[in-house]
């Protein structure tokens, strides 16, 4: 019986890998050692300007410890599920070393050239960074991605520092985490110096509201606020939506000279539609008894292509090509993607940042194997390839049901109804329903979500998280919400007792 709660000593993440078996922990160490080959890679595709910025920004030093993040993210997995989890991770962290190394190259603090910075756009990490194909000479970056977004996941303990700093500065401790991290990120000038203007967002909710009006000022650059509407169901937004995304194309190529290159960024979207029919493969296999891609990197993946790397890497694709021969592969050898699926899930609502394997976990503690998040639902439209106008439509009805916006903030009908809905086409009998307890949109839906889970016979567990701050809802109580129910209400016997009641605050 494996044991893996044992690994964990509460001051560092694990005393040892763990033992898979032979093939696969040589497997799993090969792929270690492929982590480690890219980091150091990155290091020397710019060895000065990348070690300044080592030195530099308090966010990087979490980078080191990008092998335990994904260790983390693979505990309890076997064949085929260990190598699609590789894959997919590895490819995650090619495309953040590179986006990472770009921002240190044009850095206007370790030199005065400031050529390829003036090639650069800014992009809030929430808005369509999918416009930028069409500008095949310049770079989009989302600029919150690597101080914030992704290390907040790699270590639970990076964003504290920007919590404190915007709090100190005068924010109410009750605002959402995620804005005001980037914003506490801003007060401590931790932001390469980059870029010739900013997409701003227009996420509709208060601290989003004001992390865009902070970062707007911070940045100091022209500014564009790309206002996509939030009542989207209203057909009549549509002209809106498209005639803001058009004067944003008109923004950049003021600002930077260039023109607006169709055939370019019909090209990307080609690949965007490619890469929605993989993703949609793998949801078609997660709904049959035998599930090849369970825990958080189905939605993590999906995140990444879709909002880092906006379908202008090509890597991506091929990845996805090979995961899915793999998937098929292991179905149709009826493989098993962990040691016993007692329960089918669904995760429902923003998780919390700094317990992103929260669901890798709980299939190996109590067998329940979340097959979908609703991270992963984001973009399901395939893309007009051939007109202006349509294409642009399809971005904007994408864009504005995307994270947080159509679940989180866009009423009942959309986050009861499709909830319900997934459940039933995943046949899962379980619901994680995550509360960001910073996040107010969903709280008034709590007696609604309770009773309607009620009449359909389906276990709705809720786990209190508060996104990026790891000391107001800890991990270790993250995990009690679960070890409740499944004590109290089913009765259950953990598959791996060691990892009920463990200590990981200390950790990463
Ligand atoms: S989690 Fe909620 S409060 Fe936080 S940014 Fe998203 S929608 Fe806004």
């Amino acid at each position: 019986m494996s044991k893996l709660g044992k690994l964990y000593t509460g001051k560092q993440y694990i005393k040892r890998r763990e033992w898979r078996g032979f093939r696969d922990t040589m497997y799993d160490f090969y792929r270690w050692l492929v982590t480690w080959k890219d980091l150091i890679k990155f290091v020397f595709s710019s060895p000065l300007r990348i070690t300044r910025g080592i030195f530099t920004y308090r966010w990087m030093g979490s980078y080191l410890t990008t092998t335990a993040f994904i260790d983390r993210h693979s505990m309890g997995l076997r064949g085929t599920a260990l190598r699609i989890n590789h894959l997919h991770f590895n490819m995650m962290i090619k495309n953040t070393t590179q986006l990472i190394a770009n921002q240190f190259k044009a850095d206007k603090r370790f030199g005065k050239s400031t050529k390829l910075s003036d090639k650069i756009v800014l992009f809030d990490e929430m808005m369509p960074m999918h416009l930028m194909a069409g500008f095949p000479n310049l770079f989009g970056v989302p600029i919150q991605v690597a101080p914030v977004f992704q290390c907040s996941v790699i270590d639970q303990q990076s964003m504290i520092q920007y919590l404190d700093a915007v709090e100190n500065f005068g924010l109410p401790s009750d605002v959402c985490p995620l804005p005001a991290c980037e914003a506490g990120a801003g007060i401590l000038d931790d932001y390469p110096q980059i870029g010739c203007c900013y997409v701003s967002s227009s996420m509709p909710c208060d601290g989003s509201v004001m992390a865009s009006a902070f970062q707007s000022r911070y940045f100091d650059l022209p500014t564009f606020p790309l206002t996509l509407p939030v009542r989207y169901l209203d057909m009549e937004t549509e002209a809106y939506a498209v005639q803001n995304m058009k004067d944003c194309i008109a923004f950049i190529e003021k600002h930077t000279g260039e023109t607006y290159d169709w055939d370019a960024y019909f090209t990307a979207m080609k690949q965007y539609n490619k890469e929605t029919e993989f993703e949609m493969q793998k949801w078609e296999i997660n709904k049959t008894e035998y599930p090849q891609i369970t825990g958080a990197s189905l939605a993590l993946y999906r995140m990444y292509s879709f909002l880092v790397a906006a379908s202008m890497d090509k890597r991506f694709l091929k990845v996805q090509e090979k995961v899915n021969k793999l998937m098929m592969k292991g179905y149709e050898k009826k493989e098993k993607c962990s040691k016993e699926m007692r329960h089918r899930a669904v995760v429902w609502a923003p998780p919390a940042h700094y317990y992103s394997n929260f669901s890798t976990w709980a299939e190996n503690c109590w067998g329940i194997n979340v097959l979908i998040d609703m991270e992963s639902l984001v973009a399901t439209k395939f893309f007009n390839t051939e007109d202006k106008e349509e294409t642009l439509k399809d971005l904007a009805h994408t864009y504005e049901r995307m994270t947080m916006r159509r679940h989180t903030n866009g009423g009942f009908v959309n986050v009861l109804d499709e909830l319900w809905n997934v459940c039933k086409e995943f046949n899962c009998d379980m619901v994680i329903m995550y509360v960001g307890i910073s996040c107010k949109t969903m709280a008034g839906l709590t007696g609604l979500f309770e009773e309607q889970a009620r009449d359909r016979g389906i276990h709705l567990i809720w786990v209190d998280h508060d996104l990026m701050d790891p000391r107001t809802v800890s991990r270790k109580e993250m995990r009690g919400f679960v070890n409740r129910y499944m004590t109290t209400v089913l009765r259950e016997e953990p598959v791996d007792e060691s990892l009920v009641d463990f200590n990981d605050e200390k950790t990463w």
